[in-house]
């Protein structure tokens, strides 16, 4: 697969779209950078009976970063934060190259190849160890 393909329709309809883009008042919040690209993100996650209620985010960086950040929003928005970190767990597996869950993964699955990317891994999975430690600071209280 080339990186050409791995931009693919998709991938830059999720770069592009705002629908994800802002702040969220009363909800945990985690900053993160990545340094050998330039990404950044400030991610908001609004948890409220372990369910995430909302999730977005305010950064910039690359096309694969921001619509990393956005498909997240979009996954975890209505889960149990149980679920959520499970979400998250098998994306991380699927940026290393590992084997995962299909049916957890589903749409997901259009960033399979990342881990042929080296480059590229740090920008997919900025915002998904980003939600999972604003997971951890919630169940941590
Ligand atoms: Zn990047």
């Amino acid at each position: 697969m080339s990186l050409e393909d791995l931009y693919s329709e998709i991938i830059l309809d999720y770069a592009k779209n705002p629908q994800f883009k802002g702040s969220l008042e009363n909800a945990y919040e985690n900053h993160a950078k990545n340094l050998s690209c330039g990404d950044e993100i400030n991610l908001f996650l609004k948890i409220e009976d372990d369910i995430i209620k909302d999730a977005k985010f305010e950064g910039h960086g690359c096309i694969i970063s921001q619509a990393s950040t956005s498909m997240l929003c979009e996954a975890l928005k209505g889960l149990n934060t149980e679920k959520g970190k499970e979400l998250i767990n098998e994306v991380i597996k699927m940026s290393q190259g590992k084997s995962f869950n299909e049916h957890i993964i589903g749409d997901l699955d259009i960033f399979k190849d990342i881990s042929t990317y080296p480059m590229r891994i740090k920008c997919f999975t900025l915002a998904w160890h980003t939600a999972l430690e604003t997971i951890e600071d919630f169940e941590e209280g």
